[in-house]
C-alpha cells in the first residue's frame, strides 16, 4: 500500500496532520488490541511470528510503478488475511511487530515518519476489522455466505488507505483532494487490486494448508513483486530508447518539445529564470561533400558527445532539434549566463580535434547558436523556439562562429533593417507615380499614420514593424488595375468595381513572392473586410480579422474621406470623426475606431496650440 515518504524541516500543516494521525491510531491500537497478546497461547504467537515474518519480507519487496516509479508495498495482504483469519487484535499484534523490527532496520527514517505510518495501518485495520464485524463476517475458514463482508471489508481498507494518504498529499502539496486522490487511485489500483485478491487466497491457503500455505503465499507474491519490478525497468528503457536520438545519444525533437513545455511551466510557477539555446554547425555541407555523409554522421555523433557530456554537467536538457541543429534548454540561466555558457561551449568546440575539421572555413569544427529567454510575453513553446531561431538567424549572418541573444541587436542596426525594408517598398510604389499618384500620396499618409498608432498601440516591436510596412504597402495590387480604370472621372461601372475588388488578392500575391514580404500579407489581403462582415475578399466577422488589420481599416478609410481630390466631396476632419463613429460597429471595430479619433483629436489640439 501507498505509504507516507517526506516530511520537510520545518514544522508545517503536514506535521500537524501527522501528529492528529498518531493520536488516532494509538488511541484505537491500544483500545481495539486491550493488550490482549499477553494472553495469547504458543501456537498463536507461532502464527504472529510467521505473519510478521511474512509481512516483513512484502515490506521490502517495494513494487514501483510507471510512469514515476511511485513505490508500493503489499504487505496488506497478509495483515487483511489476518483479519478474516485471526480477527483484528491478532493483526494490530502482527502490525506491531512489523512496525518495531522495520524502525531498527529503516534508521535512515526519522522515528515519527515511522509512527504515523504505524498509526495510519492502524487506522485502516481497526476500521476494516469493525466493518467485517458489522456486516456479519467470523474470523477462520472463508465462507461463500459471508462474501459481502469480505469485500466491504477490502473495500474500507482501500478507502482509508487512498484518503489517509491522499489528505496527507493534499494539505503538503496544496493542490485539490479530488485531483490528489484520482492520481493516487490511477498509480496505484492494480496493486491494490492484487493486494485484495492475495489477502483471499492466502485465507484460503492458511486454512487448508496452515504453514506451507503461507510460504506457497510467499513464493507467489514475491513472484509478482519481481514481475512488476521486470514490467517497470521495461518500461523505463522502452520510454528512454522512444526519447532518444540513436546517432548522438542526445534526447530526440519530440522530446524536446515535451521537456520545453515543462520547463517553461515550471519557470512560469517558480519564477526561477529559463533559457533556450538553438545551435546549427557552420558550413557543415562542405564537410559532407568532401568527405561523404558516413563522416558526417561521425562528426555530429561527435559533437552530440560533447553537448551531453557538457548538459548533464550543468543540469542542461540537450537535444538534436534536427539535421545538425542542436537545442540546449537552461533551467537557472538568465538570458547572460547562458549567453556566456554558449560562448564558452563554441571555443571549447572550436579546439576540440576531429578528423578533416581543416577544411572548414575558419580550419577548426564551429557553430552559430542563439539565445531566447522565457519572459512574460512568451505564451506557447513556439515563441520561445521562434525567438532562439532569429537569434541563430543573427548570428549566422554576422559571419557565423557566433552567439547571439534575441532582442540584443543595437537599435540602429534594427532601424537600419526597417529603413530598408521601407526603401525597398517604397520603390516598387514609384511604379505609381506615372499610374496613380494618388495612391502613392495615399500610401504615404496611411504609412505615417500607422508610425503614429504603433506607438501607442500596446503591440511588440515584430508587430510594429510588421504593421507599418503593411500599411506602406496594402494597396500594391492596384499596380495591376488599368490606368484608365483607376484614373477614371465618372462613376465606376459594377464590372470596373469588380476589378478594383480583386487589387486584395493580387497584392497579396505580389508580397508573397518576396519572403521578406510574407508577413505583410494579411494586410494587403484584409484591409476591405468589415467588422459587420460584408467585406470582401472573404467577408470575415469581428475577430476573425486581425486586430491590426482593422486598425488598418479605419486608417484607410479615414484618410480616404480627409483627402482633397478634384471632383469629389472632401470631408473636414470633424466631419469624417462624425462619419466614422456613424460607421463604428458596421464598417469598423467600435473599440478600434474610438482609440483612433482620441488619437487624432489630440493630434489636432496639437496641431491648433502650434498654430496659435
Ligand atoms: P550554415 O553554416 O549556413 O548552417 O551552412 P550548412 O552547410 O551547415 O548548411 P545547412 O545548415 O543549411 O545544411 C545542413 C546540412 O547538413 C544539409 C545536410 O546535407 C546535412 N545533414 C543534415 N542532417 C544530416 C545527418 O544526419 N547526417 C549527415 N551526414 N548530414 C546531415
Ligand atoms: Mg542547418
Ligand atoms: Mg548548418
Amino acid at each position: 500500500m501507498t505509504k507516507l515518504k517526506t516530511f520537510a524541516g520545518k514544522i508545517n500543516s503536514g506535521h500537524v496532520y501527522a501528529l492528529l494521525i498518531s493520536l488516532l491510531g494509538v488511541a484505537l491500537f491500544t483500545y481495539s488490541n486491550h493488550l490482549e497478546f499477553l494472553q495469547y497461547p504458543t501456537p498463536r504467537w507461532v502464527w504472529i511470528y510467521a505473519l510478521t515474518g511474512a509481512s516483513l519480507i512484502l515490506t521490502f519487496s517495494l513494487v514501483q510503478l510507471p510512469p514515476e516509479g511511485n513505490e508500493l508495498t503489499m504487505e496488506s495482504a497478509v495483515y487483511l488475511a489476518c483479519i478474516f483469519v485471526f480477527g483484528g487484535s491478532t493483526t494490530l499484534t502482527v502490525l506491531l511487530l512489523n512496525c518495531l523490527i522495520f524502525f531498527f532496520f529503516d534508521t535512515s527514517t526519522s522515528w515519527w515518519k515511522h509512527l504515523t505510518n504505524f498509526s495510519i495501518y492502524s487506522i485502516m485495520i481497526c476500521l476494516s476489522s469493525y466493518t467485517f464485524d458489522l456486516f456479519g463476517g467470523h474470523p477462520g475458514p472463508l465462507i461463500n455466505d459471508e462474501l459481502p463482508a469480505y469485500l466491504m471489508t477490502l473495500a474500507v481498507y482501500f478507502i482509508g488507505n487512498t484518503l489517509l494518504i491522499g489528505l496527507y498529499y493534499y494539505i503538503i502539496y496544496k493542490g485539490t483532494l479530488y485531483e490528489t486522490i484520482k492520481d493516487i487511485i490511477k498509480d496505484s489500483f492494480v496493486v491494490y487490486l492484487c493486494t485484495l485478491v492475495l489477502s483471499l487466497v492466502l485465507v484460503v491457503l492458511i486454512v487448508h494448508n496452515s504453514f506451507f500455505g503461507l510460504v506457497l503465499f510467499l513464493c507467489l507474491s514475491t513472484l509478482l513483486c519481481y514481475s512488476f519490478k521486470r514490467l517497470f525497468s521495461m518500461y523505463r528503457s522502452i520510454e528512454e530508447r522512444a526519447n532518444t536520438d540513436q546517432r548522438t545519444g542526445l534526447f530526440n525533437h519530440s522530446y524536446f518539445e515535451e521537456a520545453l513545455e515543462q520547463e517553461i511551466q515550471k519557470s512560469r510557477a517558480s519564477g526561477v529564470p529559463l533559457s533556450l539555446a538553438m545551435i546549427d554547425l557552420d558550413d557543415f555541407k562542405k564537410y559532407n561533400d568532401h568527405f561523404g555523409h558516413l563522416q558526417g554522421d561521425k562528426l555530429i555523433a561527435f559533437v552530440g558527445e560533447t553537448l551531453k557530456s557538457e548538459a548533464q554537467q550543468h543540469g542542461i536538457i540537450a537535444s538534436r532539434y534536427g539535421g545538425e541543429e542542436f537545442t540546449l534548454l537552461m533551467p537557472a540561466y538568465d538570458i547572460l549566463q547562458a549567453r556566456v555558457y554558449i560562448d564558452q561551449l563554441r571555443k571549447k568546440l572550436n579546439n576540440s580535434r576531429f578528423d578533416g575539421v581543416e577544411i572548414f572555413p575558419l580550419g577548426c569544427l564551429a557553430f552559430s547558436a542563439g539565445i531566447a529567454s522565457c519572459t512574460s510575453d512568451i505564451h506557447d513553446k513556439s515563441q520561445l523556439v521562434d525567438q532562439a531561431d532569429q537569434a541563430l538567424y543573427y548570428s549566422k549572418r554576422q559571419g557565423k562562429n557566433t552567439v547571439h541573444t534575441y532582442g540584443a541587436y543595437s537599435s540602429l542596426e534594427q532601424e537600419l533593417d526597417f529603413s530598408q525594408d521601407v526603401r525597398d517598398i517604397e520603390q516598387q510604389l514609384n511604379l505609381f507615380m506615372y499610374k496613380d499618384m494618388e495612391t502613392f500620396r495615399h500610401s504615404k499618409r496611411v504609412f505615417r499614420y500607422a508610425m503614429d498608432i504603433s506607438e501607442l498601440l500596446d503591440i511588440d516591436a515584430l508587430s510594429k514593424r510588421h504593421f507599418t510596412l503593411g500599411a506602406l504597402i496594402h494597396d500594391i495590387g492596384k499596380l495591376e488595375i488599368p490606368w484608365g480604370i483607376l484614373n477614371k472621372k465618372d462613376k465606376l461601372e459594377p464590372e470596373e468595381w469588380e476589378m478594383v475588388k480583386w487589387h486584395v488578392t493580387w497584392g497579396k500575391k505580389m508580397a508573397l513572392t518576396n519572403d521578406k514580404f510574407k508577413d505583410l500579407a494579411p494586410y494587403i489581403e484584409l484591409h476591405h473586410e468589415r467588422y459587420d462582415g460584408k467585406g470582401y475578399p472573404y467577408g470575415f466577422k469581428g475577430e476573425e480579422i486581425p486586430r491590426l488589420c482593422r486598425m488598418l481599416t479605419i486608417i484607410d478609410s479615414f484618410d480616404a474621406m480627409t483627402t482633397e481630390r478634384p471632383y469629389q466631396p472632401t470631408k473636414s476632419v470633424e466631419e469624417a470623426i462624425i462619419e466614422l463613429r456613424a460607421c463604428a460597429g458596421s464598417q469598423f471595430d467600435p473599440e478600434l475606431t474610438e482609440f483612433f479619433i482620441t488619437y487624432i483629436e489630440s493630434r489636432e489640439l496639437r496641431a491648433g496650440d502650434a498654430a496659435i
